[in-house]
């Protein structure tokens, strides 16, 4: 019999952890960390209704009694999600309780349902930095846990046929089930959270916290193969070596990052901008294919910059510190590589003719 015990409850616990994994490979394939935390959460709901009735079906049995690790699944789930959660994940296993009946039926329910999903919202934590990517505090977690455990082994123990033998067995493999549940969920959270960081910072200049040229080339080339008709605006800061010369490389960094600003300001929601590479910037207008338009917004854009204070800019060769634009536009045929090259090409003239003025490519 004790041997039948320890393998009965070596069976659950495996079967908890086993359909949690699944269930982890299921989320992320259906990516519902980047959805609504409700939709999550319903099928977090749905999948511990399952798991714990799954739990429940082959229980072992003491003298009438049904045990089984029914608490753990429940108790994790209104730790990380709250009371409404945890009623959600309970209403099966409670169903499926009260209709199988037997002696015990009601220290069951109240028990092993009721009462580790009260203790788990208790200790739930309300707001948590990214509802979606929760990483799970373990002492936390494990202290309320225990503390139920505790709660429950005592009231078992008075109403119930239950030995000390077996309420000791069972409180060892539930903790053990619990603990890797949330060692389970805190890696593949954990995983989420460096990938998103990870696709974040490699798609940012970290001077400026602008999108960088990658970002700005897989965006705008996704346009182009709509066949959307694009411009792209590059630009150049004039004198900028003397800017440096004269007042250092950290105040230069800070041109650049004001520059930066300026140009998300300027940008509409639509458009993409990115820092290109040292002190040039460059733009892309979507669906803006009217030459004038372009040219009077790159124009705008020119006079804003001039017209900008920067600290020391009276040093530079014109009293004034400025940029030089290149335009140019998307047409049958031609690759983003062209386009980039034509704007850069246009740039090139606008700083032979003086500078602090917008060329537009002709070809
Ligand atoms: P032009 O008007 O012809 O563009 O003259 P310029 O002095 O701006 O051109 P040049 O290409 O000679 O110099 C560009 C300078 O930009 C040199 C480089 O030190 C500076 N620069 C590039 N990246 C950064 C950066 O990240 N921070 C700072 N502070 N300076 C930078
Ligand atoms: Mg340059
Ligand atoms: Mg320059």
């Amino acid at each position: 019999m004790d041997d039948k015990l320890l393998f009965f409850f070596l069976e659950n616990m495996a079967l908890i952890i086993a359909l949690m994994y699944m269930a982890l490979r299921v989320k992320e394939s259906l990516s519902l960390d980047k959805k609504n935390p409700a939709i999550l959460f319903v099928g977090y709901a749905l999948f511990i209704n399952f798991l714990t009735f799954s739990v429940m079906y082959h229980p072992f049995f003491h003298e009438g009694m049904r045990i089984d690790l029914r608490e753990v699944p429940l108790f994790f789930i209104s730790y990380i999600g709250g009371w409404k959660v945890g009623i959600l994940s309970s209403i099966l296993p409670a169903i499926y309780r009260i209709y199988l009946g037997g002696p015990t039926v009601l220290e069951g329910t109240l028990q092993s349902i009721i009462l580790p999903v009260i203790i788990g919202a208790l200790f739930h934590v309300k707001k948590p930095a990214n509802p979606l990517l929760v990483l799970i505090n373990l002492k936390r977690m494990m202290a309320g846990f225990i503390l139920f455990e505790m709660i429950k082994t005592v009231a078992f123990l008075l109403s119930t046929p239950i030995t000390p033998f077996i309420a000791a067995v069972m409180f060892i493999f539930a903790a053990i089930a619990a603990l890797s549940m949330a060692l389970m969920l805190n890696e593949e959270n954990r995983k989420l959270l460096l990938r998103k960081e990870l696709e974040f910072l490699s798609n940012q200049d970290p001077m400026t916290h602008l999108p960088n040229i990658r970002f700005f080339k897989n965006r705008v080339q996704k346009l182009l193969m709509k066949d959307e008709p694009v411009s792209i605006v590059m630009f150049d800061v004039d004198y900028f070596k003397t800017y440096n010369d004269t007042h250092g490389h950290q105040k230069g960094d800070a041109v650049l990052r004001t520059l930066g600003q300026l140009l998300k300001e300027a940008a509409g929601k639509n458009d993409v901008i990115a820092r290109y590479g040292g002190e040039e910037f460059i733009l892309c207008y979507s669906g803006a294919s009217d030459e004038e338009n372009v040219k009077a917004a790159a124009e705008r854009f020119r006079k804003n910059v001039q017209d900008y204070r920067f600290e020391g800019e009276e040093q530079q060769p014109e009293g004034d510190l400025t940029i030089s634009l290149g335009v140019s536009f998307s047409g049958s045929g031609k690759t983003l590589e062209q386009i980039i090259e034509e704007a850069d090409q246009a740039l090139y003239q606008s700083k032979k003719m003086g500078r602090n003025r917008v060329t537009v490519w002709v070809g």
